[in-house]
């Protein structure tokens, strides 16, 4: 990968703190370092096989994979709330492996949402604080900065059971952040919501945690969330990271097919020969720019290029359409190249888009081509 890549890929594209919120982004956030982390349930499960891991002070990383790879089990152990059988855990600085949950500067907020229904947003937002034995005044003034900052303000003396979901989901996170943990942990928060509420309260929280510079570790089963929110990514499968890197490395240069196949990529093909930048796949001979050692090849379908009929040219393949699926700002087509489907993603720029039966020519531009292994 060129050094050009490598520094557009680190640097997130999303949102960042303003000026005048750069004190106070820089007031909270710890670094966590995790090593050689084992955990096992009863004699069969492996919930986390080795898990070695940085995430620096205040980032917003995220911790992706499928149901049953240890996201949870992970999360859990950075509370305390569980302990691993082996590893050690290092938060701010200090080992904090042994170290019980109430000790921690750190706060979960869960799937579900785990407010008391039937008391006041306001009650529900200081419960944490008087735990923590803080006098009633400087918890109701706590309670107001806060509900001010997540823009509940006008809610705070309504009961919970009375409010919508993402309302709830809200107030979660506010009483997660009106202790002022260190670290701030979040279990799939956004899960239970619809599509709508839940690409707002995205931006949202992206926003709360750029204002606040706290470190988050968020964990989804959602690639595009993860790609929306994270400075960086960390892919687990069973137990094992199998890539961790900005959204743009980890869905642009996969490191493995377990990889690729997450991140919503089909158009995987085994290499069978190779000579130089000239690979020979099932879609005939491409010559490829800096693809990289691994045995199969992976090209995004939105790196395509469609020309109407028959062009030769290098890197052009001869395709008939078997399926248009059309998206108003895009269309996504599956075509047929002998025994091989290829998928491929057009922007709508009012150009001719091929119909079902048509002969077209797929332009593959080699620096777009990257491979990787099993
Ligand atoms: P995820 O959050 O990624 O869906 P989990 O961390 O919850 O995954 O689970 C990882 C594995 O450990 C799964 O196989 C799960 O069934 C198992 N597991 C998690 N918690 C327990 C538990 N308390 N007892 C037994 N098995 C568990
Ligand atoms: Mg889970």
């Amino acid at each position: 990968m060129s050094e050009t890549m490598t520094a557009e890929i680190a640097d997130h594209p999303g949102i960042r703190p303003v000026a005048d919120e750069q004190d106070r982004a820089s007031r909270k956030a710890s670094s966590i370092e995790m090593q050689g982390l084992h955990k096992r349930f009863g004699r069969d499960t492996v919930a986390l096989d080795g898990v070695d891991l940085d995430i620096r002070a205040g980032e917003f990383f995220t911790l992706l994979g499928p149901s049953g790879c240890g996201k949870t089990t992970l999360l859990r152990i950075l509370a305390g709330l569980e302990e691993p059988d082996d590893g050690t855990l290092v938060v701010g600085g200090k080992n904090v492996t042994e170290v019980p949950p109430h000790q921690r500067s750190v706060n979960t907020v869960f799937q579900s949402y785990a407010l008391f229904p039937h008391l006041s947003v306001r009650d529900n937002l200081a419960f944490g604080l008087k735990m923590r034995g803080l006098p009633a005044a400087e918890r109701n003034a706590k309670v107001d900065e806060i509900a001010e900052f997540i823009k509940l303000g006008d809610l705070v003396e309504r009961r919970v059971d009375q409010l919508s979901g993402g309302q709830r989901q809200r107030i979660a996170l506010a009483r997660a952040l009106v202790c002022e943990p260190d670290v701030l942990l979040l279990d799939e928060p956004l899960s239970a919501l619809d599509a709508g509420l839940r690409s707002q309260l995205q931006v949202e929280l992206l926003r709360v945690q750029k204002r606040l510079g706290m470190t988050f570790v968020f964990v989804t089963h959602d690639q595009d969330e993860a790609m929306v929110m994270s400075d960086r990514i960390a892919v687990l499968n069973g137990g094992n990271i199998q890539q961790v890197g900005a959204p743009r490395e980890v869905y642009e240069r996969p490191l493995n097919a377990f990889v690729a196949r997450f991140m919503g990529h089909d158009n995987l093909y085994p290499i069978s020969a190779r000579q130089g930048d000239r690979l020979t796949t099932s879609l005939g001979e491409l010559t490829a720019e800096d693809a990289g050692a691994g045995d199969l090849l992976l090209i995004r379908p939105e790196t395509l290029d469609l020309l109407p009929g028959e062009v030769a040219g290098d890197n052009h393949l001869t395709a008939t359409v078997g399926e248009r699926l059309y998206r108003g700002s895009h269309a996504e087509f599956r075509l047929e190249i002998g025994d091989t489907t290829l998928q491929a993603t057009v922007n709508n720029r009012g150009r001719h888009l091929p119909e079902v039966g048509e002969t077209v020519t797929v332009v593959v531009a080699p620096e777009d081509l990257v491979t990787l292994s099993e």
